[in-house]
């Protein structure tokens, strides 16, 4: 369909300036929404009109940090048990990805991309990592994410753990792949620099890699102080904090993205204001590690853009909203508290830090921005108007069901049904062989 209008639904465009609209309809021509406006404006257009009474229309939702590859550990039970954060990477995630291979590195994002479809989420920021094939791995992420058609910015994440050669066959998998896709050409993808964390990256390494990235003007994706031994390594070796480190490689712009982040000092927050990069919290990642959680409400105080990802723990975007909200009340130790802070993470700061990569409006219902939306199953019980609607996303919404989601004006789901082409139960069987057989390398 090249023009088409929603109408009939209630919209949350997240878009402060009218963040909600009753009896609105919305018209979409060639990918893009080209006008929102009341019915009437709109009955004498030319086109199909889908009636979504009863339902939400909101934006595709955005993830901000994802890992596709971990979909394969769902269920895995092998890892030993760890007392600390460094203990679940040496017995879980840094045995598993060394056994990943290409075709791994495919199905595993192809299963993630279907299931964050299915939950309305339309543009995912995924940090990959698979060092015993390095080369052309992103290649195959890539072909998953056309395959299920939303978008996503990918990176490799480049770490001095498994010996130099692999640490330069990083380095230039993400040079490869930023020079391909940082232009923009391809609606689907984009680029950054990925870096595992500053304790597994020397010197040595940061050097190389702020010359890559001030070659290619690019932004990096890097794990940042998620728990003090991060902070601990970095003060003991090189005598700085993470982000003093990192900043004095030049390697904080505008366009990075830090994870996590719960360890940051104040001086550390302000640096990273500065410089106007964004931190992106996780916070059923941290409350599952028991590394802390993030202080989203000073974060936010001192100026800095924070997003919401969820570091593959769930590819549902409004449940990590609502386990944010409940996490910070407990950090704070006040009820009340982070309220704005956090439903800004999802709502406002995720199309902010989107739109530095696919330019403005993207992750809103604006004219003139893609035509990313979903549908929601919600017909309210209280009232819902400008006033309740971010309390009506996080106490009533995600318990909701995303009935359409929809991608550059392409219908990928509706009414509950997967339209991309797939034998669904043909795919999952495949990947269970696929995860099955991994578990055995594991
Ligand atoms: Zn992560």
């Amino acid at each position: 369909m090249e023009k088409y209008i929603i109408h009939g639904a209630d919209i949350l465009s997240f878009d402060p300036a009218r963040a909600y609209l009753s009896g609105h309809a919305l018209q979409v021509e060639n990918g893009i929404i080209t006008k929102i406006a009341p019915c009437d404006e709109l009955k004498d257009e030319h086109c199909e009109f889908i009636d979504a009474s009863g339902k939400i229309l909101m934006p595709g939702l955005i993830n901000a940090h994802h890992h596709f590859y971990s979909t394969f550990v769902t269920g895995l039970g092998k890892a030993a048990p760890s007392k600390s954060f460094d203990e679940v990477l040496q017995n879980l995630w840094w045995r598993l990805d060394k056994k990943l291979l290409l075709q791994d590195s495919y199905m595993s994002a192809l299963i993630s991309l279907l299931n964050a479809v299915k939950k309305g989420c339309t543009t995912i920021i995924d940090h990959h990592a698979s060092p015993y094939h390095i080369t052309g791995s992103l290649h195959e992420v890539a072909q998953a994410v056309k395959d299920a058609g939303i978008r996503a910015s990918l990176c490799y994440e480049v770490s001095d753990r498994d010996g130099l050669p692999r640490r330069d066959e990083g380095i230039q998998e993400n040079a490869d792949f930023i020079k391909a896709y940082q232009g923009g050409e391809d609606p689907h993808l984009r680029a950054l620099f990925g870096m595992h964390a500053a304790f597994t990256l020397s010197d040595e390494s940061l050097g190389k890699i702020a010359a890559v990235v001030s070659e290619l003007n690019c932004g990096i994706h890097i794990h940042a102080a998620e728990a003090q031994s991060d902070q601990d390594y970095n003060i003991k070796h090189y005598g700085k904090h993470v982000v003093e480190r990192l900043r004095d490689f030049d390697l904080i712009n505008d366009k990075s993205i830090l994870a996590h982040g719960v360890h940051l000092t104040p001086k550390e927050m302000l640096i990273v204001a500065d410089q106007g990069a964004a931190i992106v919290t996780n916070p059923q990642s941290n409350l599952n590690n028991a590394v802390g959680i993030a202080d989203v409400c000073k974060m936010a105080e001192l100026g800095i853009t924070v997003g919401l990802g969820t570091d593959a723990m769930t590819v549902n975007m409004l449940q990590e909203l609502r386990v944010g909200l409940w996490a910070q009340h407990l950090k704070q130790e006040n009820p009340t508290a982070g309220f704005m802070e956090i439903a800004s993470t999802l709502l406002f700061n995720n199309p902010a830090i989107a739109q530095k990569y696919w330019g403005a409006g993207h992750g809103t219902l604006v004219e003139g921005a893609a035509a990313d939306m979903i549908l929601v199953d919600y017909d309210p019980h209280t009232p819902l108007n400008a006033e309740s609607w971010m309390g009506h996303v996080i106490y009533g919404l995600a318990e909701a069901n995303v009935s359409a989601t929809i991608c550059g004006g392409n219908i990928l789901m509706w009414d509950g049904e997967l339209l991309l082409g797939f034998d669904e139960a043909e795919l999952r069987a495949e990947s269970r062989a696929l995860a099955g057989a991994l578990w055995e390398r594991f």
